[in-house]
């Protein structure tokens, strides 16, 4: 197994054994993406849509989520470890421990209460995605980027970009509109997270980034998790991303902002036999691929190979597959 720490900044895979796999295939740990702005895992389609706009049980959900991964790591932690501070992330490393960071795609479960955001930061959350596929109380998405008023947070976003700074807390704005990120950028006192992207140029997707946008997230001091997803590595919608592709994605975005900008972002979803179809029916995405050889987290050290052909340094390499993470988590969570 590789001596590299490997963090990844995006994935939604949440059973019990999906984090024991991740922790044998050299993972050191990641962003767990509790839940989704949409009820994704539905019953029906009706529900699904229902909550695709509303906020009904989002919060309810989220207190089920977190209770879960509690348990988990209360029975197993001879091995894994809810992250809550800089001082747990350096213990989870000198321990060999997988390390979890608790986190949201998308900010429904707050609606529209700082002390809701309070609550889940005691709770153990430590990242909010602000914004899933649609606008929020605190943000507007990357649905909203053409609308001519250019909606980016809400003066409740703003408050919550705030209090995240204090209490230590991970921002991340992948699926936000253009604006919000600006916005968060100005408000914003510690680095951010772009956690599941690429570069724009390169692949035409909303959730991808124009070349000031990565600038503008290296000048913050945070970093962009590079997707696997092959319509976002590729940015078409019908053919299957290669390893190739994601390196000419990090290398582009590398070039255009700097190594210390670039993380992992795989957005792992697919796997769970109870989850798989219920998904991929409610959100309509029976074609939806993973870059060949790189499908889930037991594939995660192909990378290596590549990156090395490719001439990146050691140095490089640590700092894409999980370095500029460590640090992002080093500058943001609670001492
Ligand atoms: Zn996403």
């Amino acid at each position: 197994m590789t001596d590299y720490p490997i963090y990844f900044a995006h994935d939604h895979m949440d059973r019990l054994e999906d984090l024991k796999r991740d922790h044998n295939s050299g993972v050191a740990g990641k962003i767990l993406h509790m839940l989704v702005d949409a009820w994704i895992d539905a019953p029906t389609r009706e529900q699904y849509e229902a909550s695709y706009f509303g906020y009904d049980g989002f919060t309810e959900r989220a207190v089920e989520a977190v209770a879960k991964q509690l348990r988990n790591e209360r029975e197993n932690s001879d091995w894994l470890k809810i992250i809550r501070t800089a001082a747990d992330l350096r213990a989870s490393r000198a321990q060999g421990l997988f390390g979890l960071l608790l986190g949201t795609e998308g900010g429904k479960l707050i609606g529209d209460s700082l002390s809701q955001l309070d609550a889940f930061h005691e709770l153990g959350m430590r990242h909010i995605q602000f914004n899933w596929s649609m606008r929020n109380k605190i943000s507007a998405s990357q649905e909203n980027e053409r609308e001519p008023d250019q909606p980016g947070l809400t003066p409740f976003g703003k408050e919550v970009v705030s209090r995240m700074n204090e209490l230590g807390m991970v921002i991340d704005v992948s699926h936000s509109s253009p604006t919000a990120i600006s916005d968060t950028l100005n408000v914003t006192s510690r680095p951010i997270l772009n956690s599941h992207s690429g570069s724009r140029e390169l692949a035409p997707k909303l959730q991808n980034l124009w070349d000031d946008q990565i600038r503008a997230m290296a000048t913050n001091g945070g970093v962009i998790g590079i997707h696997f997803c092959s319509r976002l590595v590729l940015g078409v919608n019908d053919r299957q991303a290669e390893i190739t592709d994601v390196l000419r994605q990090v290398r582009y975005v590398a070039d255009v902002g700097g190594i210390d900008v670039i993380g992992l972002g795989p957005d792992f979803i697919l796997g769970n036999p109870d989850r798989d179809e219920i998904y991929t029916r409610n959100t309509s995405q029976d074609e939806i691929t993973w870059t060949r050889g790189l499908e889930s987290s037991s594939e995660i050290e192909n990378i290596i190979g590549p990156l090395e052909a490719g001439g990146f340094s050691s140095d490089d390499i640590e700092k894409i597959l999980g370095g500029n993470l460590l640090r992002l988590f080093s500058d943001v969570l609670p001492v």
